[in-house]
């Protein structure tokens, strides 16, 4: 079944792609799973119909994520196996868009000629147009636009969480980021827009939303001037919207007003991803990430002092170019002290065009590199395992999100420290806060009953 609704009027100039059939397959983070689904918007605006397989269409869109060798690798891999589909019929376009389509342009169109359409982040509008003339030869847009690009089509998935972007792009440059190559400089969305759409959604029945941005902390109203802390309170406003979350957070520029504004907006869950990246003043020099361990140290103080119930989480790179053992025990050191909810853990891989990845010899033999991971999230999960034990017995509020796709009789949710609680319940209670009671718990999820 197509995931977007089509209640909405399809505007009649649009119908450019009427009678195509579309399949959206998303890589990558929540801004690529949002950036999809306004992109299935254009396509349905255009007349297009979303269809559940690759093999069912004839506009296959894969929306790419470069953040990681990885996470490239799995686009080539795809690639490949589509050659079989277009060789099948030439009827059908594939269009690359995102991260890889933004970075590995040239070598997406020497590897994979027979890709009709390769489209950056800050082209999507153009999407529907390009489709049509692609049909007669390949198009490419991978230009930077200055200023917001605002892309409002109506459609939305139906759901209970949304995601709504604040900004895009980022400034930092931190040395093993390529998000400044991907996604190019800091850009806001006016804030009229973003409450705009947050109404929407509450007026379609979502309960939660979730504000996207690399560096959301640094958010200034393109119209008013206004920050972060000035939005969050706005958006307490909307009526229906219960939870308010956002990522992602840059910890030398998290303000004491911002922590403020999450204590004192009810709907602004406290939980928070504030990445550490590693635990060692020269590592994180080396990384130019902007602020110290001590520095960092000291915010998580200020946030609990303020909320002592928040939720913290984190991103842990080990084996970055230099990382010797001791600085990989202060990464350590940092997890056992802060105690996250939850981390994302990876292994540096040297990305195209940044600085560590021209400057620095990735000195970390790959072996040992997934010693340190392993070690890091073997910690980790005791911790969680520990974290989760003392909940055992509690009643906890949870928004439930549906059926588990694992076990169709469980339901599962997230509570307001964003942790997965799957429990039984004699009534469906999709899209509705219910008080579960824990029962049981493993390293990664909590377990419950509805509690009467
Ligand atoms: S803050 Fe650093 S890690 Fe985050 S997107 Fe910007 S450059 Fe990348």
């Amino acid at each position: 079944m197509p995931s977007h609704s089509t209640d909405q009027p399809i505007p009649a100039s649009g119908r450019r792609l009427c009678g195509s059939r579309f399949f959206i397959h998303t890589f990558g983070c929540q801004m690529n799973k949002n950036d999809s689904e306004h992109m299935a918007g254009l396509l349905l605006g255009a007349g297009a119909e979303e269809v559940p397989s690759a093999e069912d269409s004839d506009i296959i869109l894969i929306n790419t994520c470069a953040v990681r060798s990885k996470s490239v690798n799995k686009v080539y891999s795809l690639l490949g196996r589509l050659k079989r589909i277009k060789q099948a019929s030439q009827g059908v376009q594939i269009a690359v868009t995102g991260c890889v389509a933004q970075l590995h342009r040239d070598e997406i169109q020497q590897r994979y000629p027979y890709v009709d359409l390769i489209v950056g982040p800050d082209n999507y509008p153009a999407l529907p147009e390009m489709l049509g003339k692609s049909r007669l030869r390949p198009q490419t847009a991978t230009a930077w636009h200055s200023g917001w690009q605002e892309i409002r089509t109506g459609y939305r998935a139906k759901g209970i969480s949304g995601f709504v972007t604040i900004m895009e792009g980022c400034n930092n440059f931190c040395s093993y980021c390529v998000v400044p190559f991907t996604r190019g400089r800091e850009k806001f969305r006016p804030a009229s827009q973003i409450l705009e759409e947050t109404q929407e959604l509450a007026a379609k029945g979502y309960r939660e939303v979730q504000l996207l941005g690399q560096n959301v902390n640094v958010y200034r109203d393109p119209d008013q001037g206004s920050g972060f802390p000035a939005l969050l309170r706005e958006l307490g406003r909307v009526r229906g919207i219960a939870w308010i979350r956002f990522i992602t957070s840059h910890p030398r520029d998290f303000s004491h007003e911002l922590a403020r504004a999450m204590k004192e907006v009810p709907q602004v869950c406290h939980q928070l991803h504030l990445p550490i990246q590693a635990g060692s003043d020269d590592v994180l020099r080396a990384m130019n990430r902007g602020y110290t361990r001590s520095e960092y140290l000291e915010r998580i103080d200020m946030l609990r002092s303020l909320m002592p119930d928040i939720a913290l989480s984190t991103d842990i790179i080990v084996g970055f170019p230099g990382e010797s053992g001791q600085d990989f025990e202060d990464t350590l050191r940092v997890l056992a002290e802060v105690r996250f909810a939850n981390i994302f853990s990876f292994h540096y891989s040297p990305r195209p065009r940044t600085a560590s990845a021209r400057t620095l010899p990735d000195s970390v033999p790959r072996e040992e590199k997934k010693r340190r991971l392993m070690l890091v999230q073997s910690l980790q999960k005791q911790i969680q395992l520990e974290m989760h034990r003392a909940l055992k017995g509690r009643s906890l509020e949870v928004l439930c999100m549906g059926p588990s796709k694992k076990d169709g009789s469980v339901y599962t949710g997230r509570n307001a420290a964003n942790q997965v609680v799957n429990f039984s319940a004699p009534r469906d209670p999709t899209g509705t806060f219910v008080r579960v009671e824990i029962t049981g718990y493993g390293p990664y999820s909590l377990k419950g009953k509805l509690d009467p």
